[in-house]
């Protein structure tokens, strides 16, 4: 048994508290308190549902030099998440039951956050050839995604949404039309004619959301089932404003944002310095701010990582020539905290929500509060401030757009199912 005391209570629902949370067997056992072995003191901080990941690259099995499931996860929990969603575009793809199964069996040893394997939507993801949804879903697949690469045949695009519907399964999209987008290593617009660099278009985004919308509305008209389809790492305003329409239409369609693209913008890339170098690239002042709209509208579902790690000599290289991708997992949480509650007044149970119920709707996994009798996936945050520093991650990725950067709202204490995988208290 575990007492979280004198802890105000944050969930998609409000806030409340504070109050002592006892907790035990897996749930929240009373908010009134009780006896307990283990007492934390939550003075001044907040509880929270575990945070769910809809986008994590954990790169096993094949580049186990960038991440493996155990350095994921470890930074998974150190950020608050109880569970993860892993992009299947590793080497080789996660396109068959047997590699989802057996990374499902790895994170159970474990024993951190909880893995929740994305497959294929196609063999290879080469878009090509669908592969075999029901023996997926079986395995433990909760998501479909050619992510990494984006989905050039709409006919197998709306194939796929046709076969995961009866399943109940989601779609997940890349939206970026790579003939608009071809080399292009920043957002494309003055600033990067001025550096001289090669841009990549917000109407790369914009028209490629636009027809995978019609795809959906094609599938939704010939399924006896709900296909759903997801956005991932939305960037651009138009493509917001896209999603706003659709959503308003009644298409069952979802969206992500990225803490990057809620935190950044393309001024960065000034530099030079590849570490800012994401797909889709960071975006104008004015899209950030459609973003941040979309958050508050629910436009956007969910707040998802796109942690990306790369080696640091890979990132470290020529610009033009570094990989994409950022990590994220562990500095996620504090610092949207601090720059949108602290600094902008954001709802702070919407962005709980944004961690929580929002992207367990995507994957249609019910709401998670905190109430007698709910299950203990929890994590307590506290308000003291300390630069992030990347040296200390436990990814394999130290380095960090954020680093130096204030932040409070760190996670102190993380627990699945009762069970404390993560804890930094004073
Ligand atoms: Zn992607």
């Amino acid at each position: 048994m575990i007492l979280i005391r004198n802890v105000r209570l944050v969930d998609a629902m409000g806030e409340r508290g504070p109050l002592d949370v006892l907790i035990g067997e897996g749930r929240i056992l009373s908010l009134e308190g009780g006896e307990a072995q283990r007492v934390v003191d939550g003075t001044g901080c907040f509880l929270a549902p575990g945070f769910l990941d809809l986008h994590a690259h954990l790169r096993e099995p094949g580049e186990e030099v960038k991440e493996d499931l155990a350095s994921g996860l470890l930074a998974a929990v150190r950020g608050g998440y109880t569970d993860v969603v892993s992009m299947p575009n590793t080497k080789p793809a996660v396109d068959a039951p047997e590699v989802v199964r057996a990374l499902k069996r790895k994170a159970e040893g474990l024993r951190l956050a909880r893995l929740h394997p994305a497959a294929a939507l196609t063999l290879g993801q080469e878009g090509k050839e669908l592969t075999e949804v029901g023996p997926l879903k079986e395995a433990g697949a909760v998501l479909l995604t050619d992510d990494g690469r984006t989905n050039e045949d709409a006919g197998v695009l709306a194939a796929g949404l046709l076969m995961a519907s009866p399943l109940g399964l989601p779609v997940a999209v890349h939206a970026e039309d790579p003939s608009l987008r071809r080399h292009g290593v920043m957002n494309d617009g003055a600033l990067a004619d001025l550096l001289g660099l090669p841009g990549n278009p917000p109407e790369a985004e914009a028209a490629r959301i636009a027809r995978d919308l019609e795809v959906l509305r094609y599938a939704r008209r010939r399924s006896q089932a709900t296909p759903r389809l997801h956005v991932q790492h939305l960037s651009t305003r138009r493509g917001l404003e896209l999603v706003r329409e659709a959503k308003r239409a009644g298409l069952p369609v979802t969206a992500e944002a990225t803490p990057h693209h809620l935190s950044l913008t393309e001024e960065a890339l000034k530099g030079f310095d590849p570490l800012f170098k994401v797909a889709p690239p960071l975006r104008t002042e004015e899209d950030r701010e459609a973003l941040l709209e979309g958050l508050l509208d629910g436009t956007l579902d969910a707040i998802a990582t796109d942690h990306a790690p790369h080696t640091l000599a890979e990132k470290e290289g020529d610009l033009l020539r570094a990989p994409f991708g950022i990590p994220s997992l562990e500095v996620a949480f504090p610092l949207l905290y601090t720059e949108l509650h602290l600094k902008r007044g954001f709802p702070l149970p919407r962005l709980v929500a944004l961690f929580t119920d929002g992207p367990r709707r995507v994957l249609g996994l019910p709401p998670l509060h905190l109430e007698e009798g709910a299950e203990a996936s929890l994590v307590l945050l506290c308000p003291k401030e300390r630069p992030v520093d990347p040296t200390a991650f436990a990814s394999k990725a130290k380095y960090s757009p954020w680093a130096g950067w204030v932040l409070g709202g760190w996670p102190v204490l993380t627990l699945v199912e009762g069970r404390i995988v993560h804890e930094a208290l004073e």
